[in-house]
């Protein structure tokens, strides 16, 4: 993106964040021509992100799918509502805050856990089971008809 300063076109982002009910993120970019900063507001859809599986197919990018793995992991748990969107913001402006189109499904399932962790003992291990058996087949094929009932 370009530097409204400057008109250079090395500028980076260094902080992104879900704005609340726009579906847009805010985007703090500095320019490295100039050194200013400025911030944009960028609709999600606009931002061009695919996530990479592990069988390497290519799907956008899609906020609500790792939102419910999220509540799958947290159901029954005390956890108060607003914790989780605070969370998954969290999460979300850490999966924007580089550039890059590509983010493999695998870093995803690295960055909830990490936020997990620090949330909910119970709703951790049981992300992190149901992510670690995924990378088995069989074990993907048994998740699967479960969702499809
Ligand atoms: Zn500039």
């Amino acid at each position: 993106m370009k530097c409204p300063f400057c008109n250079q076109d090395n500028t980076r982002v260094v902080d992104s964040r879900p704005v609340e009910d726009t579906n847009s993120i805010r985007r703090r970019r500095l320019c490295d021509a100039c050194g200013r900063r400025f911030t944009t507001y960028e609709k999600v859809e606009s931002i061009p992100l695919n996530v990479i599986k592990k069988d390497q197919n290519r799907e956008q990018y899609d906020r609500s799918k790792i939102q419910s793995g999220i509540l799958r992991a947290c159901y029954k748990r005390p956890i108060p509502i607003e914790k989780i969107e605070e969370m998954m913001d969290a999460i979300e402006g850490e999966i924007f805050n580089t550039e890059e189109k590509e983010i493999s499904s695998t870093r995803i399932g690295e960055i909830v856990m990490e936020h997990l962790k620090d949330l909910d003992a119970v709703a951790y291990v049981r992300f992190a089971s149901v992510y670690r058996e995924f990378k088995d087949v069989s074990t993907f094929m048994d998740e699967l008809k479960k969702f499809m009932n």
